[in-house]
């Protein structure tokens, strides 16, 4: 099945033209289906059967006019019945331009049109939930809630600017608390970024391993799929091979690295550089090793160039006869690293290796979707200034400064919020961030 809408003043008359009622004297009420034909304008060709349905502003996503034909999903039927559209007067949308209409007649704020876009783009349901909340305006309310606040100091403070010639000193008036209570509440805020991304963005996680311990074999195992190559030949798997899984909701970036050895030629050695550059980025690493082999100076290499502080040992091919004990490896690793034992061939051990791959990460983060939360870099660094601004505001209040310019920091700091929610925030941006959106939303 396939959507198209239709948005603006002259939706209803596009409507009575492109579509014919299966019953006679379609009384195109409001948010109402009605079933027939989609027509040329000169009546003479049908289209498609469908269903239409018009909103009648301001009760529509973008609050204008709404026409929305649901039609056969076929890429050929639609095309036709576009051009038809734009044959009667239609243009085609601009990426994002349906929210920016919706913004633009206060049907949603900045940051819930982002919401939306991001809830698209979601590689997790809670990333899809997250995004939902904001969309339903739970960043929205908490930022009102901080406007409050700061207007509220912003009023206290005015009201001491025209008299602090005539009190003495010590009755300069002190912070008032609603700046403590908004940084407190800022604090939470931007803290919420970290544990969301983690379900939005995900995690990455690292597989190396000297070459033929099974790496890819265990990407392979780990995504179900026969994406990295599997081959005898010690450094054939060259290149980083990523692929993403989902564990417990969280988006996993699997990267298996190019075999560890010493470089042969050029590329081998551009290849290896590569590696210990992914190692230290990422989120977690799997150090591999082959059980069925004994422990050479490659493997212990492999630990002492490792800089990532967050490493996970996995012993694999523990299905074939066992070459050393699990203690050999003692001085080599820090004691809290989690050592585990798998079979990436007959897939023992895997679920254990998830779960510990995004379980600590999810005990340290343990989020409320429901909650207002902040996903997007933007919104981020909004706060993070408003958050300077109020603490320049207090300073300047408690080292006894003029008024006016904790007054002048409170105002830069709710024109901040004001960028998130786009109640204050030049066209410019505003054009950039639309145009990132997808077509048709
Ligand atoms: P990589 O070089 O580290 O990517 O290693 P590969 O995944 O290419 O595996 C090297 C060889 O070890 C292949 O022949 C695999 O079939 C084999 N192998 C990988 N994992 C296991 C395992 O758990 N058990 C056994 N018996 N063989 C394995």
């Amino acid at each position: 099945m396939g959507i198209i809408r239709v948005s603006g003043p002259q939706s209803l008359e596009i409507a009575r033209r492109i579509f014919q009622p299966a019953h006679k004297n379609c009384p195109w009420e409001t948010h109402r289906l009605y079933h027939g034909d989609i027509i040329s304008a000169d009546g003479k060709t049908i289209f498609d059967e469908a269903l239409v349905s018009f909103m009648k502003r301001p009760h529509s996503f973008t609050g204008e006019d709404v026409l929305e034909i649901n039609c056969h999903g076929n890429p050929l039927i639609m095309k036709t019945i576009l051009e038809e559209l734009v044959a009667l007067g239609c243009r085609l949308a601009r990426p994002g331009e349906f929210s920016q209409r919706a913004f633009f007649n206060n049907r949603i704020d900045l940051s819930q049109a982002e919401a939306l876009a991001s809830m698209i783009a979601a590689k997790s349901t809670k990333a899809c939930a997250i995004g939902l909340a904001q969309l339903k305006g739970s960043l929205t309310k908490e930022i009102d809630n901080l406007r409050t606040l700061l207007i509220d100091a912003l009023a206290i403070i005015e009201a001491t600017i025209d008299f602090t010639d005539d009190v003495p000193a010590s009755d300069i008036p002190q912070s008032p608390p609603q700046i403590d209570l908004a940084g407190a509440r800022l604090q939470s805020l931007l803290a919420t970024y970290h544990s969301a991304k983690i379900y939005t963005e995900g995690v990455s996680v690292v597989i190396t391993g000297k070459p033929n311990v099974g790496k890819s074999s265990l990407l392979n195992a780990l995504t179900g799929r026969k994406k990295a190559i599997v081959t005898d030949i010690p450094g054939t798997t060259r290149d980083l091979i990523t692929d993403m899984i989902n564990i417990k909701g969280v988006p996993v970036n699997l990267v298996d690295t190019a075999g560890i050895r010493e470089p042969k030629d050029a590329i081998e050695k551009e290849g290896i550089a590569l590696v210990w550059e992914n190692l230290a980025l990422a989120d977690a690493v799997i150090i591999l090793l082959d059980g069925s082999k004994p422990i050479t100076s490659e493997d212990k290499e492999i630990f002492q160039k490792n800089k990532n502080g967050n490493i996970l040992v996995a012993i694999n091919k523990t299905d074939l006869p066992q070459a050393w004990e699990a203690g050999a490896i003692d001085g080599l690793i820090p004691k809290e690293v989690k050592i585990i034992h798998i079979s990436a061939k007959f897939g023992t051990g895997l679920e254990e290796l998830k779960s510990i791959i995004v379980d600590s990460r999810l005990n340290e983060n343990s989020i409320d979707a429901g909650s207002a939360m902040i996903t997007n870099m933007r919104h981020k660094i909004a706060l993070e200034k408003t958050l300077e601004n109020i603490e320049a505001a207090k300073n300047n209040i408690i080292t006894g400064m003029s008024p006016e310019f904790a007054a002048f920091d409170l105002r830069e700091a709710l024109d901040k919020l004001d960028e998130i929610t786009g109640r204050k925030i030049n066209d410019e941006i505003l054009d950039k961030i639309f145009s990132s959106f997808c077509i048709g939303k």
